[in-house]
């Protein structure tokens, strides 16, 4: 390990990234990563939880890994060791979050929209997930909901009003996937794990979402990181040798 160079940490977003969209590491990653671990400090930063990172990464991935960052780093383990948790419940309190839950709930149930299903709301430790025609609706409902939506704006307006009416909060809303969109503090994105990394001068950090909206746009953007956009754990590979691993 005498070889790594001080101060520079290289950071990947895993899916898309690390592995293919939604799949399992290949034993060549694995390989390389090991081998690259060895001439720099290597982290990961999820926005999935823990248990998902692992079914992605392996079984040892804290062990595998200097930094392991799961949920943005709400959950923050260095060196194998557990050093930090973080939730929207104990961040909030329970006054504040029950004030945007009720809030919610009413502006739901005063919505007239063609058809409602359950599961409006989905409270997880990071975040909340809204969904005005509720999570359990059918594939084909949850498709008919996003072709109303375009035309009929019903999660803009939506947003619109709970970001003015929860200002104080400063929160941020992301409208993602078909019939949902995400309530998080501010700053609760990839740039949360760079808490942890104050040791670092060089942050290089490899994701292939970095375009604006995208869930590595604003690490990407951070004074703190060099960014560099991928476009599969091929690219990846290949962007890192020619950066870390070049002959002198
Ligand atoms: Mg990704």
């Amino acid at each position: 390990m005498a070889a790594r160079k001080p101060g520079l940490i290289a950071l990947f977003d895993v899916d898309g990234t690390l592995t293919a969209p939604r799949k399992v590491v290949t034993p060549k990653m694995f390989e390389f990563m090991r081998e690259l671990r060895k001439v720099v400090t290597v982290g990961v930063v999820g926005g999935s939880d823990l248990s998902k990172i692992t079914e992605q990464l392996g079984n040892t991935v804290i062990n595998d890994y200097d930094y392991v960052f799961s949920e943005n780093g709400l959950v923050a383990h260095k060196d194998g060791k557990l050093i930090d948790v973080q939730s929207l419940k104990s961040f909030l309190g329970e006054e504040k979050l029950k004030e945007f839950i009720n809030f919610t709930l009413h502006y739901i149930a005063d919505l007239d929209i063609p058809i409602k299903r359950g599961t409006f709301i989905e409270f997880r430790n990071g975040m909340i997930n809204v969904s005005p025609i509720g999570r359990n609706c059918s594939q084909e409902e949850r498709e008919e909901f996003e072709r109303y939506d375009k035309v009929h704006n019903i999660r803009p307006k939506m947003v619109s009003v709970l970001r003015e009416k929860f200002a104080h909060l400063n929160l941020t809303f992301s409208i993602g996937g078909q019939i949902s969109f995400d309530v998080f503090p501010q700053g609760w994105d990839k740039t949360y794990c760079l808490r942890y990394l104050g040791d670092f001068s060089e942050i290089h950090f490899f994701g292939d979402k970095t375009y604006k909206g995208g869930n590595d746009h604003e690490i990407y953007q951070s004074e703190r990181t060099v960014g560099h956009t991928v476009t599969s754990p091929d690219d990846t590979v290949e962007q890192c040798k020619a950066l870390f691993l070049a002959e002198p």
